[in-house]
């Protein structure tokens, strides 16, 4: 497969548009805890790794605000904080922390090759892939409005700050399902709204959501709007498939319709599920390329946490060490 010819989707790929280039010995392409992660492995391990930080640079945490998950921060720390911990910590160890997104790759032969912002090439003997994913949203004003204040797409990291109180949950699928079993053990009350007559969830998860007694469903209902104040959220306008509205009281409005894996500009190499998901060697960080990892949540759609993602980015760095090891004796 030649250089980009199979990447001229878009018409940015060009090698016309190659300003610079440069070797290095491995690249990482994402900036959450997993590419962090991987980073202070592989810097320690005197790979000298380049890192770019993409297009969210600390990726989906600098969005939350207390994470109190996450071990050896007993007083919980904030999104933000806690991810210039992990990049001050890669950047000790001599890692050499970038601006810039990879707009392609061409992992077609070796050295493998990235391109950041359409114009810079650089050719690595290993590619650690940690550019997440991106959780997606109905797409209201009014959702926007209150995005860390009342609304959240995690409630294992968000779930604890509505302690006793009634929230709601978007979605029918199994995050959805997941997602309120685990809030109706902390909350009061548990609005599941979910647009279609039926859950999309598994039999055993629907059965547990039916067992819960402070979950209600609102089947085929949408939400037209999100209310609140300067305080935050206290409430949701939905509307059900005969156009009737209803305002229910809620402070937390949690938005469990899916998660899309930055993946799209791997796909001609690497191979993914049907959802875009990096799939790699079971047990491994491997991907069906040699000398390519992924880690973090764009090939891990059940855990999600940022403490797994982490996990697997030492994982990665790890896999990556032994790889150009091998390639080299
Ligand atoms: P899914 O794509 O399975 O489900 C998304 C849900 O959100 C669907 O019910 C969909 O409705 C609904 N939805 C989508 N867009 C909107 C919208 N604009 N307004 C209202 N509702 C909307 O995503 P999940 O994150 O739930 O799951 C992803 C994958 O991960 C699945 O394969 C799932 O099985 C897996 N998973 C497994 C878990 C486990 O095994 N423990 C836990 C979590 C996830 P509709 O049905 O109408 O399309």
């Amino acid at each position: 497969m030649a250089f980009f010819s199979t990447l001229n989707t878009d018409k940015t790929n060009s090698t016309s548009n190659i300003k610079t280039s440069e070797k290095q010995k491995i690249i990482i392409i994402g900036s959450g805890p997993a590419g962090y992660t991987a980073a202070i492995y592989a810097a320690r391990a005197n790979l000298s790794p380049v890192l770019y930080e993409g297009l969210q640079p600390g990726g989906q945490l600098t969005t939350t605000t207390e994470v109190e998950n996450f071990p050896g921060y007993p007083q919980g720390v904030t999104g933000p904080v806690l991810m210039e911990d992990l990049k001050n910590q890669a950047m000790r160890f001599g890692t050499d922390v970038r601006f810039g997104i990879a707009t392609s790759v061409d992992f077609s032969a070796k050295p493998h090759k990235v391109v950041i912002d359409d114009e810079h090439l650089i050719e690595a003997d290993a590619v650690i892939i940690a550019t997440g994913a991106t959780a997606k949203y109905l797409g209201l004003e009014s959702e926007e409005k209150f995005k860390g204040s009342g609304v959240s797409a995690c409630a294992t990291c968000d779930g604890f700050f509505y302690k006793g109180k009634d929230v709601a949950v978007v979605g029918g699928g199994d995050t959805a399902a997941e997602e309120a079993t685990y809030l109706a053990g902390l909350c009061n009350k548990v609005y599941l709204i979910v647009r279609k007559p039926f859950l999309r969830a598994s039999k055993a998860m629907q059965e547990r959501v039916q067992r819960t007694p402070n979950i209600e469903v609102l089947f085929e209902h949408q939400t037209k709007e999100i209310v609140g104040d300067i305080s935050g959220v206290n409430g949701a306008i939905v509307v059900n498939t005969k156009g009737e509205e209803r305002k229910i009281d809620i402070s937390g409005f949690f938005v469990a319709i899916g998660h899309q894996p930055n993946s799209d500009i791997f796909k001609p190499f690497i191979n993914t599920d049907e959802t875009g998901y990096i799939t790699t060697v079971p047990g491994t960080t491997k991907t069906n390329i040699p000398g390519i990892f992924a880690c973090g949540d764009v090939q891990d759609k059940h855990y999600r946490q940022a403490i797994t993602a982490a996990g697997s980015g030492c994982m990665a760095a790890l896999d990556a060490e032994r790889y150009l090891g091998e390639i080299n004796s």
